[in-house]
């Protein structure tokens, strides 16, 4: 049919729909509905992940001066409470098309290595045991969709000239499109779940990251609107 409304499942011209590996699905599924008393974590999760994409440029830049860090680089949080989005923003490596695709879409990632491991322990856990195992272990970027029915990643790799947004509901698959982006680095838009009316709180974020983000050697700033 050509002629009925188009749905958030259709796919838009230049996008492409692709789906999640098995054990991302696996994943989701226990973070989205495992995790509920320890939402906060995901702001933990994506300020890592910032920071890493941070120090991954600099170090790059040691041997090829124009990938350099802008003066004041940062990670900054940016709530809109109107929009009802929450924006993770860095001045990082960023992603091309293929790591979009690979980091966010599969698990075959450095970092998660013990992953089927830590899957059967969380799975075999009591629910309330889950929070703190996650704790643990970090549940990484899928750690968004606890806050968030959509997320999207709009990012453009340090060395290239375009940018690609990856866009997902965290429901068996994400898709790819072309997008824009003036610089290199990565904003993850995380569209607020109702009931997570909370996370597009300036105090409240500055708790969490307060709380969990102490460690990080980048400025992270929360932008508040109106000043
Ligand atoms: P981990 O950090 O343990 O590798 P994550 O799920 O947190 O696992 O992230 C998966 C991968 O996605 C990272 O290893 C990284 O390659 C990529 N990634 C996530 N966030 C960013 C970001 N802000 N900038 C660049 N790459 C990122
Ligand atoms: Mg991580």
């Amino acid at each position: 049919m050509s002629d009925h409304a188009p749905t958030q499942d259709q796919v838009q011209p230049g996008e492409e729909r692709h789906e999640f590996g098995a054990e991302v699905g696996r994943l989701l599924d226990l973070v989205v509905h495992a995790l509920y008393s320890e939402r906060e974590i995901f702001l933990r999760e994506l300020v890592a992940n910032a920071a890493d994409a941070s120090d991954r440029r600099r170090f790059e830049a040691l041997t090829d001066s124009a990938k350099a860090l802008p003066d004041g680089a940062k990670v900054r949080i940016h709530p809109d409470k109107d929009a009802r989005l929450l924006t993770i923003s860095d001045d990082g490596i960023g992603m091309s098309r293929e790591e979009l695709a690979r980091n966010l879409g599969t698990i075959a990632r450095s970092g998660t290595r013990a992953f089927g491991q830590d899957m059967a322990k969380l799975e075999n856990a009591k629910p309330e045991e889950r929070p703190s195992l996650i704790g643990q272990f970090g549940v990484g970027f899928y750690a968004a969709f606890m806050i968030a029915d959509r997320v999207e990643v709009t990012s453009r790799r340090v060395g290239e000239d375009k940018a690609w947004r990856w866009s997902s509901e965290g429901q068996g698959s994400y898709t790819l499109a072309p997008a824009e982006r003036d610089l290199p680095g990565t904003d993850i838009v995380l569209h607020v779940k109702t009931d997570a009316d909370e996370f597009l709180e300036p105090y409240r974020l500055e708790t969490i990251v307060r709380k969990w983000a102490d460690h990080i050697t980048w400025p992270i700033t929360i932008v508040r609107d109106g000043n």
